[in-house]
C-alpha cells in the first residue's frame, strides 16, 4: 500500500485543500494530511486547532489520517512511511514555488516522489490568506470553506459570517 502525505499549513482549511485531499484519497491506499507548525508564517490558528478543523472535515474519508509535524517535511514523510508527497497547484506562481521546493526536497530525500494535483477551476482563486482577509471584514465565505471553519473564523474575528448552508448570517 502506497502512503501519500499532503503537507501544508492549512491556516485554515479551505475547499481548495479538500478538493486535493479528496482526489488524492482516490489514488492512494492511505493519505496522511500533515499540518505544519510553520512558525515563520505566524498562523492565525494554533496548530491543534488547524489539526482539528481538518479532522472534522475528513471525518467521512476512511483512508485519511491527520497529523501535526514540526521540522523538515521530508523527515516527517519518512517517519510515517510515506513514499509520495502531494501538493496542490493553482496558478503559475504556485508552480514556480513548488518546483523550487521539489528540487530541494529531491536533494534531501531522493526516495520521495512529488505529485502535484491541479485544483478544480472553481477553487483556483482560493487561498487561506485571502479567506482570512475576507473573514476579517465579515464577507461571505459560502462555497469557500466548510461551515465549521467559517464558525472558527467568526470566533477569531468576532464578526458575523454567512454560512454555506444559506441560513443567513451568524
Ligand atoms: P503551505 O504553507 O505549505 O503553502 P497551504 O495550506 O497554504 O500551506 O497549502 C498547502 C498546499 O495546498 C499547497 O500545495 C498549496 O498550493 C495547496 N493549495 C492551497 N490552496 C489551494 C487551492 N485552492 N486549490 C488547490 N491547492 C491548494
Amino acid at each position: 500500500m502506497v502512503v501519500a502525505v499532503y503537507p501544508g499549513t492549512f491556516d485554515p482549511l479551505t475547499y481548495g485543500h479538500m478538493d486535493i485531499i479528496e482526489r488524492a484519497t482516490a489514488l492512494f491506499g492511505k493519505l496522511i494530511v500533515g499540518i505544519y507548525e510553520n512558525p515563520s508564517k505566524q498562523p492565525l490558528f494554533p496548530l491543534e486547532q488547524r489539526v482539528e478543523l481538518v479532522k472534522v472535515a475528513a471525518t467521512g474519508l476512511s483512508n485519511v489520517r491527520v497529523r501535526a509535524f514540526k521540522g523538515l517535511t521530508v523527515d516527517f514523510i519518512h517517519q510515517v512511511g510515506g513514499k509520495v508527497m502531494i501538493r496542490g497547484l493553482r496558478a503559475n506562481s504556485d508552480f514556480e514555488r513548488e518546483f523550487e521546493m521539489a528540487l530541494m526536497n529531491r536533494k534531501l530525500a531522493p526516495d520521495i516522489e512529488l505529485l502535484c494535483l491541479m485544483t478544480s477551476s472553481q477553487y483556483q482563486f482560493l487561498s487561506s490568506s485571502l479567506i482570512k482577509e475576507v473573514a476579517k471584514l465579515g464577507g461571505c465565505l459560502e462555497g469557500m470553506v466548510p461551515d465549521h471553519v467559517a464558525l472558527a473564523l467568526r470566533d477569531k474575528f468576532s464578526v458575523s459570517i454567512t454560512l454555506a448552508t444559506g441560513k443567513g448570517r451568524m
